[in-house]
């Protein structure tokens, strides 16, 4: 059930609202639009009875939603959702596209800040960085844990760039959110609904990667869980999924991002490097993401992929990054987006 206010409604009109659906033991999500405010309502068995609100004093509308996902639907939330940062000019979601580079695993401080250098200079907005790996196997490099997240906490100091990296467990999850801009759900955890559900009552914006099977409406019922606890700052990610093909690691279906764009407000970003697994692959996937449509793409950059602790057949050089960097720019401008170079950071808000 949605109710949606009068574009005029005042604050206090919605707030009588969600109290009234607070009362009634359901959980009220108020999510402002460009034009009017609509209060999602989560937390109820059934049907609930629209008079109880349609006489209230700013209510337009009351809505049954159909879709499973409310809170991530289009029905809720016309208006694209934007996720902004706080003192600086970077967003997801919106008219600039957002780049998000780095290596798969930080190594080293030298390692880090080798590969965070080369991307700001290209021009990125965003670095990530893994501290906490989710690997296939125990016994595989697993992350420098704290101190890969203290190292990534510098360069945002240094460079400006935001920090997004990766939580494997409910743990790990409250360690990330304190010093990263943005924490990721991998795509062994898409399903990990106690994962989403901590996520979803921290006030950071998650970036949720879709699994490695999942179908669209269990990507969205994913973001779903996290907004469902309050969380409104969810960013998809098309990382590429399993098939028969074998030319590549996954196959990253681009087409999920038109079909996520006419269901959902959500952003979506798409990851080619996980998506093909092979270097020379990264460029033109990530060439055809930003021309489907997505809001970004996430790419994973390392100075020297021979000697990766993981993902190195994978990243790409970072005079390649620059190259994608220049060919994104051209493409850019023919689906009305804009390449924003490098991020501007208010003094004090580093
Ligand atoms: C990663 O981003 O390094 C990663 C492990 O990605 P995914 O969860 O998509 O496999
Ligand atoms: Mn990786």
């Amino acid at each position: 059930m949605l109710v949606v206010m009068k574009a005029q409604a005042t604050q206090e009109e919605i707030q009588a609202v969600c109290d009234q659906i607070e009362q009634m033991g359901f959980r009220a999500h108020p999510l402002p639009g460009a034009q009017r405010t609509a209060i999602g309502i989560t937390g109820n068995p059934g049907e609930i009875d629209r008079g109880s609100f349609e006489d209230l004093s700013g209510v337009a509308d009351v809505i049954r939603v159909s879709k499973p996902y409310k809170l991530a639907s289009r029905d809720v939330k016309e208006e694209d959702t934007i996720i902004r940062f706080p003192g600086t000019d970077a967003a997801i979601g919106g008219q600039n596209l957002a780049i998000v580079a780095g290596p798969c695993s930080i190594e080293s401080r030298e390692q880090a800040f080798a590969i965070a250098e080369q991307v700001a200079a290209s021009g990125a907005q965003f670095f990530r960085g893994g501290a906490y790996k989710p690997r296939t196997s125990p016994y595989a490099f697993q992350g420098l844990g704290v101190d890969a997240l203290k190292i990534m906490a510098e360069i945002r100091d240094q460079f400006g760039l935001r920090i997004i990296t990766e939580a494997i467990d409910n743990e790990t999850l409250e360690l990330v959110a304190d010093w990263a801009d943005v924490i990721q759900i991998g795509a062994r955890n898409m399903q990990n609904f106690s994962l989403l559900k901590h996520a979803g009552r921290l006030r950071k914006p998650v970036l949720l990667k879709r699994g490695m099977s999942a179908t669209l409406d269990e990507f969205l019922m994913a973001a779903e869980y996290i907004m469902s606890e309050g969380n409104y700052q969810v960013i998809l990610c098309e990382r590429g999924v399993r098939t028969f093909a074998d030319h590549t690691r996954n196959t990253l279906d681009l087409s999920i991002v038109p079909a996520v764009q006419k269901l959902s407000h959500l952003p979506i970003l798409v990851d080619p490097s996980h998506g093909t697994g092979k270097r020379d692959k990264v460029l033109p996937m990530a060439r055809a993401a930003v021309a489907v449509g997505a809001d970004g793409v996430l790419v994973e950059v390392h100075h020297q992929p021979d000697k990766a602790l993981s993902d190195g057949p994978q990243s790409i050089y970072p005079s390649q990054f620059a190259v994608m960097m220049d060919e994104i720019e051209q493409i850019a401008p023919v689906v009305h987006r804009t390449l924003p170079r490098g991020i501007r950071v208010e003094t004090g808000a580093a």
